[in-house]
């Protein structure tokens, strides 16, 4: 998929931290071994196939704001691809990041757009309804 303007990954590596890779036996929560400490993938050419082809919703979304980068509201947006639900994934040392006031005015907005709408992290999981209640979910 080409590249959008202004959407690169810069300086954020927040998937490589909060999400489960089973390709590298990775926890959610837990940083990948290979992220480098100047930052960005210390395996980049060998890297597995999971970390080529992923780009969270940010990245792909050409209308969301340069704010909602994952790293800068330690949250990020994706399609879960067993359950198809809108998802926000925060961080297990930040469970809550996804009350980001402008992280959670947009999960509101795609709940009342019909989406069932969920927040993780770890695992731990919330769901967010189109009234802007919000609970634990299972
Ligand atoms: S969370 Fe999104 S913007 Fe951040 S490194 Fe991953 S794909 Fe790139
Ligand atoms: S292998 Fe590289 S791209 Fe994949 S999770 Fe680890 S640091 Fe990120």
């Amino acid at each position: 998929m080409p590249s959008i303007p202004g959407k690169a990954c810069g300086s954020c590596s927040f998937c490589c931290k909060v999400l489960e890779i089973a390709e590298l036996a990775k926890s959610a929560g837990a940083r990948c071994v290979h992220c480098a400490s100047a930052g960005g993938c210390a395996i980049y050419p060998t890297r597995p196939e999971i970390c080529r082809v992923y780009e969270c919703l940010w990245k792909r979304d050409r209308g969301m704001s340069a704010r909602l980068r994952p790293d800068r509201v330690g949250t990020l947006l994706m399609e879960d691809p067993e359950t198809h639900r809108y998802q926000a994934v925060s961080d297990p040392a930040r469970p809550l990041a996804w009350r980001h006031p402008l992280v959670f005015t947009h999960l509101v907005a795609m709940a009342r757009a019909g989406r069932t709408v969920v927040a993780k992290a770890g695992l731990r999981c919330w769901r967010i309804h189109a009234t802007g209640e919000w609970g634990p979910s299972i």
